[in-house]
């Protein structure tokens, strides 16, 4: 994995070291330089564009949304001037609605499904929405959910990101004492250290967080890892249930010779220093950049280096613009901002100076035969002072110990309530089988696992009404009150 300290690869002035250096902008341009993508809609906008709304009956929208947030009644709140009721119904289906507003990739969800987007190719502006009426309440600085009596019951969280805090927060809710142990320093995993940082401006993440915790009943233990602090084990013996939401800590290797060079960086990697930096003119930033992999962290990683000052940034895919994991609206916001994408090539060769940094990353043109990739013996050579690998994460199993907890296509197996192969132990988010890489179906899983676990912590055997039908109409609110959460299949735990 490379480092992001320059002082090691800054040589900007030698022939035969990578061109790489911090304080590429005039300091002036670093105050705005990750300015919001989507600044928030005014008051006026927000009617207008609610007003769009048809309000459909069985929405499209709400089916696409991976947290079921009913979607046309929070549109007419705001519509009826409500939009401290819109927020409500957001929250109680997905306790980061504010985060995913600016995150989510809506054009492949929620607006991809709207009917204004398949009659007029504009969809109501759902995300944009969704902010606004998460923003008025957030900014009250109440929390708008009250704690259910003390059950007595204890739940450990491992992971503080999307996953882990919806757990958390559904459970805090439900009346039990949660602690959650998190390996960093800060909470909200991803949202804190890997979100593009011009997706969530004016430290959203950590004010979020504090939002969250303001239910009441959570407890964040900091610098703590499983596997190397506490065992599942230890967790297993001491809390009535636990919940795992790891995310996905190892990276991808691109397996070429020379990619532990201190110029081949890991992307994540470099978002994380990136979105903690107290001063970005000290990261540093190539002149000709080559990032490999075809999904959202490659388009952020490009997008922000460029920004950053990078002359030259080449994203190398190896198969078709169509094939790509980022969306078409994410491909192209990286070619607005200057961002060369070639597709059909594959990375073959690091070309290395003397001291071993990395002068040009050498690309094999690609092809499909019988529906498999293969190189076609064809290159392509690109000068490349700094090269990002952006090929995706994976699961580190270790800290799970010999708990006998069984993992598919290396990342925890789990059921349809998210509940593992050991008794006691559920699990959620990106650390999953089946997992989908995106923030808000992290939130989902977080907050069916908490509902199973509270359903077996309080013997709970058939269907419950779902929270948001019980918030709501307890506060007297309008919700159609028909989606319930499934009760829990026959329990087959391994012992
Ligand atoms: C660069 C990048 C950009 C992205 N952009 C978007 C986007 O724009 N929109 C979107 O919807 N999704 C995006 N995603 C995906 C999204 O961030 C993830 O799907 C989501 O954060 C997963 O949530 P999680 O809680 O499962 O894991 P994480 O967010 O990874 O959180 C896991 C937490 O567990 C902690 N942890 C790990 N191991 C241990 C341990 N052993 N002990 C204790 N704690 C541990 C970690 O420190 C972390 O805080 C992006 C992902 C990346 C990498
Ligand atoms: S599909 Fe579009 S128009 Fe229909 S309810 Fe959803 S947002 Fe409104």
């Amino acid at each position: 994995m490379g480092s992001a300290d320059n002082t090691s690869i800054r040589a900007e002035n030698s022939p035969n070291q990578p061109d790489i250096k911090s304080a590429r902008l005039d300091m002036s341009a670093y105050a705005d330089v990750f300015d919001d993508l989507h600044p928030p809609l005014t008051h006026h906008e927000a009617i207008v564009e609610a007003d769009r709304c048809y309000f459909c009956h069985d929405a499209p929208c709400m089916t696409a949304c991976p947290t079921s947030i009913d979607i046309p009644l929070f549109i007419r709140q705001i519509s009826a001037e409500n939009p401290k009721g819109a927020a409500k119904t957001i929250l109680s289906e997905n306790i980061l609605g504010g985060m995913c507003a600016r995150v989510c990739p809506t054009e492949t969800l929620c607006e991809e499904a709207c009917v204004r987007e398949t009659a007029e190719g504009k969809p109501v502006k759902i995300g944009l929405l969704q902010r606004f009426a998460t923003d008025e309440l957030m900014e009250d600085g109440k929390h708008p959910f009250k704690r259910a009596a003390s059950t007595g019951k204890s739940i450990a969280v491992v992971g503080a990101g999307p996953a882990g805090l919806s757990a958390a927060h559904r459970l805090a809710m439900h009346g039990h004492e949660v602690s959650i142990f998190e390996a960093r320093p800060k909470g909200g995993g991803l949202n804190e250290y890997g979100i593009a940082a011009y997706k969530t401006v004016d430290d959203f993440a950590a004010r979020e967080l504090e939002f969250v915790l303001k239910i009441g009943g959570i407890n964040i233990n900091y610098n703590k890892a499983l596997g190397r602090d506490i065992s599942l084990d230890s967790l297993k013996s001491g809390y009535d249930a636990t919940f795992l939401g790891m995310g996905l800590p190892g990276v991808n290797g691109l397996g070429l010779d020379g990619e532990d060079a201190s110029n081949v960086m890991d992307a994540v990697d470099y978002i994380g220093q990136l979105r903690q930096a107290k001063d970005l003119s000290k990261l540093p930033v190539g002149r000709n950049v080559v990032v490999i992999g075809g999904g959202m962290t490659a388009i952020d990683i490009a997008i922000q280096i460029k920004l950053l000052g990078a002359e030259n940034v080449t994203i190398a895919y190896r198969r078709g613009q169509e094939h790509m994991n980022a969306s078409a609206y994410e491909q192209e916001l990286a070619q607005v901002h200057g961002v060369n994408i070639r597709h059909w090539v594959q990375p073959s060769s690091l070309t290395r100076n003397a001291d071993g940094t990395v002068s040009h990353m050498v690309l094999e043109y690609t092809t499909q035969k019988d529906g498999k990739l293969t190189g076609t013996g064809e290159t392509i050579t690109l000068k490349a002072d700094q090269v990002f690998k952006a090929i995706g994460q994976n699961f580190l199993a270790e800290p799970l110990g010999k708990t006998g907890v069984a993992l598919a296509k290396g990342r925890i197996k789990v059921d349809e309530h998210r509940r593992t192969s050991v008794e006691s132990i559920w699990a959620g988010g990106d650390c999953v089988e089946g997992g989908e890489d995106l923030t808000v179906a992290s939130v989902e899983d977080g907050k069916v696992a908490a509902e199973s676990i509270h359903r077996a912590l309080m013997n709970l055997p058939d269907a419950v009404a779902g929270f948001a039908d019980a918030v709501l109409s307890a506060q007297g609110g309008a919700n159609n009150g028909q989606r319930n959460i499934q009760g829990p299949a026959p329990i087959e735990w391994a012992r």
